[in-house]
């Protein structure tokens, strides 16, 4: 739709476009990471991808957009965009123009948090009263098609309500691929979280099955059985929030693969471990509410500080990550005593 409506509107009024994207997940203020795509006043391609996407960077490191938050955001557009922006505008003031549509008021408000002494905010759709439905049928009326949201086809936002989650359901039907690609990325977050769910803590698989959506369903299994998976041993340490030790202050997680191989393999050796340690009383199998089989060794308990830590076949996608004094942090707590209910 970019491509046949706007770039060449842009080539007509001679509008430069420069498009950009990271190249590696952690880039630096002054712009190293960041690659130029194109940077064209008669732009022809749009790039939707570069090396490193916020899908890749999501599934390294097993988890999914926060609906609480846009870091993603912040991270995958703004941490891009800042040094370009930097660099085109040479210390020169400048208004930088966002598209947020009347119903968005505090995102606007929020965004002028960003202003400084260079840079001013701009909301037209704001300034003239247009909601979301006023855009749609501007656009409508030029070039007589509906553009949908969002580029980020696992966009949690875009589940936000009936409407939106329609349009989306829609998009996955035409495209099951695309449908089952989020549905991969939530899998392999909730294997190492099961409290992850891309509609605002609920799981997308479960809305998808409930529309019955066979055609993404059948594109998620076949994606699945496609993937090398791993047993992840997943650790976590929930400390208690300064202000009111009763509730969770901050996570720490561990994520190790432990070892790698097929689905059936990785399934028949969580199995094996399950009966091995179950007759020695140190795990305990869950088949969670998502239909994920997790071993436990520890459980969390309701006080703080707890541990956790679980046992879980997931697709091979998520690196190893931890700080590197997590074993301290662990052996400290499990010194101090961190409440835990050790399966028995
Ligand atoms: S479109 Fe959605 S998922 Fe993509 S960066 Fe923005 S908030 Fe995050």
């Amino acid at each position: 739709m970019i491509e046949e409506h706007v770039l060449p509107r842009l080539a007509a009024a001679g509008v430069r476009l420069v498009q950009v994207a990271r190249e590696r997940r952690h880039v630096t203020k002054a712009g190293d990471g960041v690659v130029i795509l194109d940077d064209s006043r008669a732009p022809t391609q749009l790039y939707t991808d570069g090396a490193c996407t916020l899908y890749d960077e999501m599934v390294e490191a097993g988890t999914i957009p926060q609906s609480g938050n846009r870091h993603c955001s912040i991270h995958a557009k703004g941490d891009a965009l800042d040094p370009v922006i930097a660099r085109l505008t040479r210390g020169q003031p400048y208004r930088h123009v966002m598209g947020f549509e009347a119903g968005e008021r505090r995102r606007a408000e929020k965004d002028a948090g960003y202003n400084t002494d260079l840079r001013t905010g701009v909301y037209p759709l704001i300034e003239w009263g247009w909601f979301r439905d006023d855009a749609v049928a501007y656009i409508d009326s030029v070039i007589q098609a509906e553009v949908g949201k969002s580029a980020c086809t696992f966009c949690p936002f875009a589940f936000a309500n009936m409407t939106s989650r329609r349009e989306v359901f829609a998009r996955y039907t035409d495209d099951p691929g695309v449908g089952a690609q989020t549905l991969l990325m939530e899998h392999l977050a909730l294997a190492l979280n099961p409290a992850q769910g891309l509609v605002g803590g609920r799981r997308l698989v479960d809305m998808i099955r409930d529309q019955k959506l066979a055609g993404v369903l059948d594109s998620f299994d076949q994606l699945l059985s496609e993937q090398m998976h791993a047993v992840y041993d997943v650790r976590r340490i929930l400390r208690p929030r300064k202000s009111d030790p009763a509730k969770l202050g901050n996570a720490a997680r561990s994520v190790r693969a432990r070892m790698r191989g097929t689905r059936e393999d990785m399934d028949a050796i969580l199995a094996r471990l399950a009966a091995e340690e179950r007759a020695q009383g140190v795990l305990e199998r869950e088949v969670g509410e998502d239909g994920i089989v997790r071993l436990y060794k520890h459980r969390r308990d309701s006080t703080f500080p707890t541990i956790e830590r679980h046992f879980v076949v997931a697709p091979a996608l998520a690196i190893a990550k931890e700080h590197t004094r997590f074993d301290q942090w662990w052996e400290d707590a499990l010194a101090a005593g961190a409440t835990a209910r050790v399966a028995a």
